[in-house]
């Protein structure tokens, strides 16, 4: 575990802004962030998961189609 997370005011212009939840206070993770991105290596991964795309789609899914009639 090496994530140096700091708190809102220590955040710098450069710095990745994911928000890291400790339970107890508003921290972000801090690492320097990408050219043109708020995230930091890591994190802009995890926010440009998959994951969405399968949300999205799911909202097409099927299993609520009235099939009888
Ligand atoms: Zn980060």
């Amino acid at each position: 575990m090496t994530i140096q997370s700091v708190s809102l005011l220590d955040l710098s212009t450069d710095s990745c802004r994911w928000p890291i939840d400790d339970g107890s206070a508003t921290l972000f993770c801090g690492d320097t962030a990408l050219v043109g991105c708020s995230y930091c290596t890591t994190h802009r991964a995890l926010a440009y998961t998959p994951d969405r795309k399968r949300q999205a789609s799911g909202l097409h899914g099927g299993s609520a189609s009235p099939s009888r009639s």
